[in-house]
Parts: C-alpha cells; sequence; structure tokens
C-alpha cells in the first residue's frame, strides 16, 4: 500500500517566534530592505532557556557556570544578552574571545577552548581567561606565556569504565584519559605559573552512557588532582544538550518509516535523486544507518542535563548529580545549540515556482550555505510568509548557487499552500550553527544581514544586530 499523504515535519515554534512571525509587514519590509536571506535573532527568547538550566542546577542543588559555546552563532546581539544575564561564555577562537571581551564578558566569565593558535593563547593568558588545554604540550606553552599564573582546566577524552562494554569514539581534541598522570605532571612543574582548576570533556555525541562514563571518569580524576594536592574546584562537562525541532514525534517516526520504504522501493521516493540519507538498499536489504540529527527528541536542553544527572554511575553505582554534590566541585557546562532554542530564523524570498512532472521546485534567493539544516542532517519544513493554507503542497527548494547539490534540503519539504514568487519562507529555530556558521560569499553573493528582533513594549521593534546593547531604556520624562 501506497501512502500518499503528504510527510511534513513540523517545526516546533514556541510562542516569541510565533508571535514574530504573525509580524508579516515588518518581516516583508525588513527583507526588502536588507535582502534575502536575512538572519533573524531574538535575544529576548535566550532567559527562559538560561532559565530552564538554572533550575535543574537548583534542582540537584549544584553550582557552577553556564558557559554559552559561542561558536553555534556569530551574534553580537545575542552575546551581548548573554553577558547581561550573567552567564558566562565558552570562546573557541582568538576572534571570538576578543568579541566576548568587547561585549561585557570579564575574564573570569570566559573559557577558552578549541584549537588554538600562539595569538589566541597569548591574549588568554594575559586577560586571565581560564584555557581548556587539550594536550600536555599546550599547558607547557601557557606557562611560557603567563605573566600571572594562567587558569587551566585539563580537558580529557577518550574515557573508559572498569566492567562496561563500551567504547568510546576517538577524538581529535582532549588528552587522552590514561595520559592524566603525564598532563598533572607537567601541570605541577610549572606550579606558580599554572593554577589547574578541574578536569573537562565534551563529547559530540547525544548519548547518555557515553557521558556518564566521562563524567565518573572526569570525577575519578579530580580525586587523583587532589590526591596529589592540587586545589581543583570544577567539571566542566561540555555541550551537547540538544534541542526538539519538531512538533509532533509521529510525524517523525512515519517520515523515517516512508524513507526506508522509499529506500526499498516499496513507495515512490521522498527525496531528490532518490538520496536516502545515509540508508541504501543491497538486493533488498535495508543497509546503512539514518545520517540524520533525531529532530524529535523529547529529552533535551535542560531537560538532557537533568538526566544526565539522574543517571547512575556505571562504577559507583549513585547518580551522578549526588556525586557531584559529594565532590563539591562546580558542575560547568558548554551548552551552544541549547541555549540557543527558539532564538532565531532565517528568512529568504520565493524566486520561482515551476512544476516538473509530478514535482514542484520552489527556487530560493538563498542557499544550503546560508540555511545549513541539512549539512547538519535536522530536517524541518518552513514556515509560508505570508500564511495562506488551501492545499498542502510537497515542493523541492532550490538554493540560489550554479550547483547541482544547491538544495536547501534533499526531501520534499510541504507547505499549507503553493508558494509563489516574492513570498517569503521562514526557516525557524536556526539561530544554532544553522544560520552564520557555514555561510560564505560564494559567486560574490552576500552573507546574509542579521536583525535583531526584541521586544518594545507590546510590539516588536528590530536593529542591526550589531547595534543591539541590552540598555535599559530610560524612563520616560513625567
Ligand atoms: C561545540 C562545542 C560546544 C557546544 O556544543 P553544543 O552541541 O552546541 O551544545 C561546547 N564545548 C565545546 C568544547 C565545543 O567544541
Amino acid at each position: 500500500m501506497t501512502d500518499s499523504r503528504p510527510l511534513p515535519l513540523t517545526p516546533r515554534i514556541e510562542p516569541d517566534t510565533q508571535s514574530v512571525l504573525a509580524e508579516e509587514a515588518l518581516l516583508r519590509q525588513l527583507v526588502d530592505g536588507l535582502g534575502s536571506p536575512l538572519n533573524v535573532v531574538l535575544p529576548d527568547a535566550l532567559a527562559a532557556n538560561v532559565e530552564a538550566f538554572r533550575a535543574v542546577y537548583r534542582h540537584h542543588r549544584l553550582r557552577g557556570r553556564i558557559y554559552f559555546a559561542h561558536k553555534a552563532n556569530r551574534s553580537a546581539a545575542l552575546l551581548r544578552r548573554l553577558a547581561a544575564a550573567e552567564v558566562a561564555v565558552d570562546v573557541a577562537s582568538l576572534e571570538e574571545l576578543q568579541h566576548a571581551l568587547g561585549a561585557g564578558f570579564t575574564p573570569d566569565r570566559i573559557i577558552a577552548t578549541g584549537p588554538k593558535n600562539r595569538e589566541f593563547l597569548w591574549l588568554a593568558a594575559r586577560t586571565g581567561v581560564i584555557v581548556s588545554a587539550d594536550s600536555p604540550d599546550e599547558l607547557d606553552e601557557l606557562a611560557a606565556l603567563g605573566r600571572a599564573p594562567v587558569r587551566v582546566m585539563v580537558r580529557l577524552s577518550g574515557f573508559v569504565s572498569p566492567g562496561v562494554q563500551m567504547i568510546s569514539r576517538r577524538s581529535r581534541f582532549g588528552v587522552p584519559s590514561e595520559q592524566l598522570t603525564e598532563a598533572l605532571d607537567r601541570v605541577e612543574k610549572h606550579a606558580g605559573r599554572l593554577e589547574l582548576v578541574g578536569i573537562a570533556y565534551h563529547l559530540d555525541t547525544i548519548g547518555i552512557p557515553e557521558k556518564a562514563i566521562a563524567l565518573e571518569g572526569c570525577l575519578t580524576a579530580l580525586d587523583e588532582c587532589r590526591r596529589r594536592g592540587l586545589p581543583v574546584w570544577s567539571i566542566d562537562i561540555g555541550g551537547g544538550f540538544g534541542v526538539n525541532y519538531l512538533a509532533d514525534g509521529e510525524q517523525w517516526e512515519r517520515w523515517t518509516s516512508e524513507l526506508a520504504r522509499a529506500v526499498l522501493g516499496h513507495r515512490p521516493p521522498l527525496t531528490w535523486n532518490e538520496h536516502g540519507y545515509g540508508l541504501r538498499n543491497e538486493a533488498g536489504t535495508l543497509r546503512g544507518a539514518l545520517g540524520l540529527y533525531p529532530a524529535f527528541r523529547p529529552v533535551s536542553g535542560a531537560g538532557y542535563l537533568d538526566q544526565l544527572l539522574s543517571t547512575v554511575a556505571p562504577a559507583q553505582r549513585r547518580p551522578l548529580g549526588e556525586l557531584l554534590l559529594d565532590s563539591m566541585a562546580d558542575l560547568d557546562i558548554e551548552p551552544g545549540r541549547a541555549l540557543l532554542d527558539q532564538c532565531g530564523l532565517v528568512l529568504a524570498r520565493v524566486l520561482e515556482v515551476r512544476s516538473e512532472g509530478p514535482d514542484t521546485l520552489v527556487r530560493l534567493e538563498a542557499n544550503a550555505r546560508d540555511v545549513s539544516l541539512e549539512e547538519h542532517g535536522v530536517l524541518m519544513d518552513p514556515v509560508l510568509i505570508p500564511h495562506r493554507s488551501d492545499e498542502p503542497t510537497e515542493v523541492f527548494l532550490l538554493g540560489n548557487l550554479c550547483l547541482e547539490s544547491d538544495l536547501i534540503t534533499r526531501r520534499r519539504v510541504t507547505l499549507p499552500a503553493r508558494p509563489r514568487p516574492g513570498d517569503l519562507l521562514a526557516f525557524v529555530n536556526t539561530a544554532g550553527y544553522f544560520m552564520d556558521f557555514s555561510a560564505s560569499r560564494a559567486l560574490h553573493q552576500p552573507i546574509a544581514r542579521k536583525v535583531a528582533v526584541h521586544r518594545a513594549g507590546e510590539r516588536w521593534s528590530w536593529c542591526l544586530d550589531e547595534h543591539y546593547w541590552p540598555v535599559p531604556e530610560r524612563e520616560e520624562a513625567a
């Protein structure tokens, strides 16, 4: 039986985003004035995400810093708003560090992570931010740069847990956990020039068991530091808390099972050139693995942190949150994507709509790098502006590069009506990684401008991203 109903993947849209999407005239004016594509960030939406994480800290009676992983979005407005919200920031390049200092973060609220060049290490050491060191050699380099002791964390990777059959994937970052002794020797060698404040990890996975092993590994490493008399006080568990992108889990189930059927040839294809997103048909058997982000994730963001802290440690057999509390260590986290949940959208203008056989092709004034959902394997439908709903229509979205591969997404998306040239499509919830991380000037086309849309009393107002400062409004003169 062929299921021929449309297969929508409806995005989850919270009230702030919904209310901005209702401002059709404003959005149209912005795109007319500033060009398509246009990035819209919503600094007001950050507060709820920060508060959700803080509530988890309170629930587990833990203390520690929330470092926003800056790499998820280049926006100045979002960064400044987080500085005002007493959040901290994780910077991964010289330029991000400069940006954070200029946005109002004091050095005690900055951590430097990622691959570092000498200039980045120098500025980090001069300003006194915490550096998460990826190797013993980086510790040597830092020790040689600092005037006062440089505060460092040792980032570990490749954790193993006694008796647990689980191999964590290899990482190019961090000191392999079995080399902890060597790293601590190095710290001690530079006593007076380095000050070890704690142990860190960041795993690019959503698997709780893998993270539980890593967190318990950090607790063990912390004990080792203390045995050596190093006064450490923090465990930094990185980011990767995730976002739930879809409104309806059943749509996701249905779409993924129909994709499998299509790959096997049991129904017409859902994708451009029968792309299988990692699945393939080998003589009638489904092979491969779905290379997609699980777009429907009922447990994500702060809820995921809560779940991790409630997970029983594989070796010590007590909840990780309790073990952390007993250790008296701060719990530091580095959420990127999760802090930006519902904090922005990308607008793109429809240039052309044409029919080709059974297919409707919609060409946009934007390309796959401007809205890089596909690159990150996150699938969700855009929102049609103006809002019209006559007949749900499945369309392919083509980009503005002269490249065969430039499809905004390789799946057919479902719109509530057939779009017309001049309409806008809004790709919602794209602030985390999908907005400016991959944008390029291919074909000399400009990179999208970015505006901050914020509340002004009952209405929405806007300014260029770089002009946004979270300065309280003056009291009206009487
Ligand atoms: C990218 C990164 C993060 C943020 O990851 P998210 O998945 O966006 O939460 C945190 N820490 C480090 C070291 C990173 O490289």
